[in-house]
C-alpha cells in the first residue's frame, strides 16, 4: 500500500529524537530546570548581529518578488557569487560560481551530492563512529554504506581504509571537526588520505571521490582543518551555516565542486539533475540573500569553547574517561560499562539525556552535546558526579 521502506523509516524515528521528546515530557513533570537535555546538537548561541541586521534591512528594502520569489533552481547568481569569492578569499581554491549549488543544509548538501554520485553497486565509506543519517542518505542514493573504524584517538586510520577501498569505491565521506567526536583531523593526516585516493583512483582508473561534510568548520579550538580541495582535487564540499551562523532551522548550505575535479561540469550537471529530482530546488531565498551578506561570520563560538572545558574537566576529574574534543560542540565519553544504552537508562534516573553510540555505529560510548546554556552544564555537575560514583561502589 505504501513504500515499506519509508514507513520503517519513518516508525523507526530516531534515538536522538526519542531522547528529547522524552525530555520535553520529563521537563513538563519536574521542571525545565530539573532536566539537563544533552541529546540535540541544536545551536544556543544566537546568530550574530550582523544577520538578524540583514534580515531586518532585507525586509525593509527588496520588492517582494525578489524577497519571497522563486530563485533560479541551483540558487541566487549574488549568492553563489558571494560563495566563491568567501571560498576564493578564504581557502585560497578556485570556486567559481557556476560550480556551486545553494542547498537547504548540510543534510540537503549530501543527499544531494549522493545521489548526484551514485550508480549500481556504488559504495561510501564512511569513519565510524559517524553521523547516524549517513546510513538513510547512502542507502536511499542506492549505494551501499561502508563503515571503517578510527584509531583510538578517532583520527582516521589509514590502514584500515586501504583495506576497505574496492573498485566499487565512489567516495569516502569525511567529517571534521566531528559529531559524534569532536575530532578535528590534521592537515598531514587528510594529506596521507589524498595520497591514498590518489593511489587507489589511479590503480581502478577512476576517480574515488572525497565528500567533505562541513557544518561544523568554524567550530574549532586549536588549529583549522585543513580545506580538503587543496589537497585533494576530487573533493566536493557540503557545507551549511547550520552550526556556524546558528541557522538551523532557516535551512541553508552549498555544494561546491572545484574546477579541478574530474568532469566537474558533468557532475554540477548531476548535482542539479539530483536536486530537481529529489525537490531541493531554490533554497529559502531571503536567507540566500542573509548568508551572501554574512559569508565568513560566525556566532560566538568562543562560549562553545567555554561549555567545552567546564564539561570536560568537571567530568575527566569525576572518572569519565574521554578524548579531548578539538572542534564541533559534542563529548565523547566512554560508557563506565558495556552497554552504552543502559548507561543512558541510567543516567535517566539522574535526570541526565545523553545518547548512547550504537546508533553512530560503534558501541560503548555517550555522545554529550554541550551546545546548552551554561547554567544547564553547573546544574548538572551533582548529577553527573552522582552516577559515576554507582559505579565504583
Ligand atoms: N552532517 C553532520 C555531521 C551533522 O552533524 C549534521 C547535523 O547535525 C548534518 C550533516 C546536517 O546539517 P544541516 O542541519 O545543515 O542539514
Amino acid at each position: 500500500m505504501f513504500n515499506r521502506r519509508m514507513q520503517k523509516l519513518g516508525e523507526e524515528r530516531s534515538v536522538i529524537r526519542e531522547l528529547f521528546e522524552y525530555g520535553n515530557r520529563r521537563k513538563a513533570e519536574i521542571g525545565a530546570e530539573n532536566v539537563f537535555d544533552f541529546s540535540l546538537g541544536n545551536p544556543n548561541i544566537p546568530a550574530p548581529a550582523a544577520v538578524n541586521g540583514e534580515i531586518s534591512r532585507l525586509l525593509q528594502n527588496t520588492p517582494a518578488d525578489l524577497l519571497h520569489g522563486y530563485s533560479s533552481a541551483q540558487g541566487l547568481y549574488e549568492a553563489r557569487t558571494a560563495i566563491a569569492a568567501y571560498i576564493r578569499k578564504k581557502f585560497g581554491a578556485p570556486a567559481e560560481p557556476d560550480l556551486i549549488y545553494v542547498t537547504c543544509g548540510a543534510a540537503a548538501s549530501l543527499t544531494v551530492t549522493l545521489n548526484a554520485l551514485c550508480e549500481e553497486g556504488d559504495e561510501f565509506i564512511v569513519l565510524a563512529p559517524f553521523f547516524p543519517e549517513y546510513r538513510i542518505f547512502v542507502e536511499n542514493a542506492g549505494g551501499k554504506l561502508v563503515a571503517v573504524p578510527t584509531n583510538s584517538a578517532f583520527h582516521p586510520d589509514l590502514a584500515a581504509l586501504e583495506q576497505a577501498i574496492t573498485p566499487h569505491t565512489k567516495a569516502v565521506i569525511v567529517n571534521s571537526p566531528n559529531n559524534p567526536t569532536g575530532a578535528v583531523y590534521t592537515e598531514e593526516e587528510m594529506r596521507a588520505l589524498a595520497a591514498l585516493l590518489e593511489k587507489k583512483s589511479k590503480e581502478y582508473g577512476a576517480p574515488v571521490l572525497l565528500i567533505s561534510d562541513e557544518p561544523y568548520r568554524e567550530l574549532c579550538y586549536g588549529a583549522e582543518p585543513p580545506y580538503l580541495p587543496n589537497l585533494y582535487q576530487n573533493t566536493v564540499v557540503c557545507y551549511s551555516w547550520s552550526k556556524a551562523l546558528s541557522l538551523a532551522g532557516e535551512r541553508i548550505g552549498y555544494i561546491f565542486i572545484p574546477p579541478t575535479c574530474a568532469n566537474a561540469q558533468a557532475l554540477f550537471y548531476a548535482v542539479c539533475g539530483a536536486g530537481r529530482s529529489l525537490g531541493f530546488v531554490c533554497a529559502p531565498v531571503l536567507f540566500q540573500r542573509v548568508v551572501a551578506a554574512c559569508a565568513g561570520q560566525t556566532s560566538d563560538i568562543a562560549e562553545y569553547k567555554k561549555n567545552r572545558d567546564l564539561l570536560y574537566g568537571a567530568l575527566t576529574e569525576y572518572g569519565y574517561e574521554c578524548t579531548p574534543p578539538d572542534g564541533a560542540f559534542y563529548l565523547f565519553v566512554k560508557s563506565p560499562e558495556p552497554s552504552a544504552a543502559s548507561f543512558c537508562e541510567r543516567a535517566k534516573r539522574h535526570e541526565l539525556l545523553l545518547v548512547p553510540s550504537e546508533s553512530f555505529g560503534v558501541e560503548g560510548y555517550v555522545r554529550i552535546s554541550y551546545c546548552v546554556a551554561r547554567s544547564v552544564i553547573e546544574r548538572s555537575l551533582p548529577a553527573f558526579r552522582a552516577l559515576i560514583k554507582e559505579y565504583r561502589k
